[in-house]
């Protein structure tokens, strides 16, 4: 008995691209099972017990459950430190905080991997968004911009921290809305080497969204200073409600903690409400979950190249995150798709996605997301602005197998509306 309506045709092709995938699989599962014996472990040895998972509320002055999940996931991540909170509203903000809290007026900071993501640019106060941002406290923002084949250009970089005096190197790993590769672990360890070879002191942080467990070592292990991400994407596991987190070098954490509460207060209060046991779980399951949404992107991407779609990555590209891009021509294409892939989702499956227009961007954006937890990436979910190349970007998936109805459904919306014949 089956459950859901698709094509013969379409079926088929989804199992032949999963016998495809099966090498890719296998190494989706070493990884996982490796961080997932990393993150046992930090939790072995900081001696979490049932009494961490408990509540605490007011100033959460000695808070075991918190100060030892913030031991657990700063081994997890290979920091000194990290702050690890319910109470960051998002990647952004976490962001924010740690920019606030390791520039001072008149430093520099200099972005290695051209312009960064949409949210992150009022926060910068480039583009004329001056409110507030680091701008208007007298932060100098410059970027580098990407080399042709997408990748940072290590020799102007090299030259440009030659010349100036950086407080701050900004590196974001994944690529947001832009169809350039995201930067692996390795990537990120030749940039690192490049800032410290010309500028040692200058202090190396990592936009670390959708990085958390892709590989088997992080940011931090190639010579990165601070990283910072959002909870509800993969450290989170897709049990975090929301939160986000920073981990790093102890005295850079330390900053960031001072403007996170007070100065001379830091990291030291906090209530956590009842929000530790949850993101205990998450971070459990993250190792798994990564893998989980990594099977589903690389499923994603061998059935559309399969139908003749271009996809980026490739199925077999080794992946730096769990973003898959697939372009899909035209905007018929794109509604159809996130139409069909929110019908596979296991909360607001009725609901039908339409294109709207989105602060922040030229065109309208559509968002396909039947989550339980509001605006989860690490739940199924595809995005995309109607513009060229009409690309839908999707990441997520709690488990292949309903990730996999997931694309299914998508597919076969396309091909309900006459768009897609195979
Ligand atoms: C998601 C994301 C952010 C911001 O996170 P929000 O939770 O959406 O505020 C920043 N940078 C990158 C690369 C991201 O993917």
């Amino acid at each position: 008995m089956s459950f859901f309506e698709f094509s013969e045709k379409l079926l088929t092709l989804g199992e032949q691209a999963k016998i495809e995938c099966e090498n890719k699989f296998k190494e989706i599962d070493d990884i996982a099972r490796y961080n997932q014996q990393k993150v046992l472990s930090a939790f072995i040895k900081n001696g979490v017990s049932e009494s961490h998972l408990g509540i605490s509320t007011g100033y959460g002055y000695d808070d075991r459950g918190r100060e030892v999940l913030e031991k657990v996931f700063a081994d997890c991540m290979g920091a000194e430190s990290s702050l690890i909170r319910h109470n960051f509203v998002s990647g952004t903000h976490t962001l924010t905080v740690a920019l606030f809290g390791l520039l001072r007026p008149n430093d520099k900071m200099l972005c290695l991997t051209g312009r960064p993501y949409d949210t992150l640019i009022g926060v910068l106060g480039v583009d004329g968004h001056s409110d507030g941002s680091l701008t208007d406290f007298g932060v100098q923002y410059n970027q580098v911009e990407l080399g042709a084949d997408g990748y940072p250009d290590i020799d102007t970089i090299k030259k440009e921290l030659s010349i100036n005096k950086y407080k701050l190197a900004y590196i974001q790993r994944s690529r947001g809305y832009s169809l350039r590769p995201s930067l692996s672990v390795s990537d990120i360890e030749k940039l690192c080497k490049a800032v410290k070879e010309v500028s040692p002191d200058t202090y190396i942080m990592v936009d670390n969204c959708y990085g958390e467990f892709v590989e088997k070592k992080e940011s931090l292990q190639v010579g990165a200073d601070i990283i910072a991400g959002s909870l509800i994407k993969n450290p989170g596991g897709g049990i975090a409600p929301t939160g986000g987190y920073i981990a790093g070098r102890a005295d850079l954490v330390e900053k960031c903690a001072y403007r996170l509460t007070a100065p001379g207060v830091g990291g030291e209060v906090g209530a956590t409400l009842g929000h530790s046991r949850e993101l205990y779980m998450g971070l459990f399951a993250a190792p798994h979950v990564v893998g989980e949404a990594l099977k589903t992107a690389v499923f994603a991407a061998k059935l559309f190249e399969k139908i003749g779609y271009d996809v980026k990555p490739k199925a077999e590209d080794k992946r730096a995150d769990i973003i898959q891009s697939i372009l899909l021509q035209n905007s018929d294409s794109l509604v159809a798709f996130c139409q069909g892939l929110q019908s596979g989702s296991p909360v607001d499956s009725f609901a039908v996605p339409y294109p709207a227009p989105m602060p922040g961007y030229d065109s309208d954006v559509i968002m396909a997301a039947g989550a339980f937890t509001l605006g989860a990436s690490i739940e199924l979910s595809a995005d995309a602005p109607l513009r060229e190349p009409y690309a839908v970007w999707l990441q997520g998936g709690l488990n292949f197998h309903s990730g996999e109805i997931g694309i299914l459904s998508a597919a076969q919306s396309m091909i309900d509306k006459g768009i897609l014949a195979l």
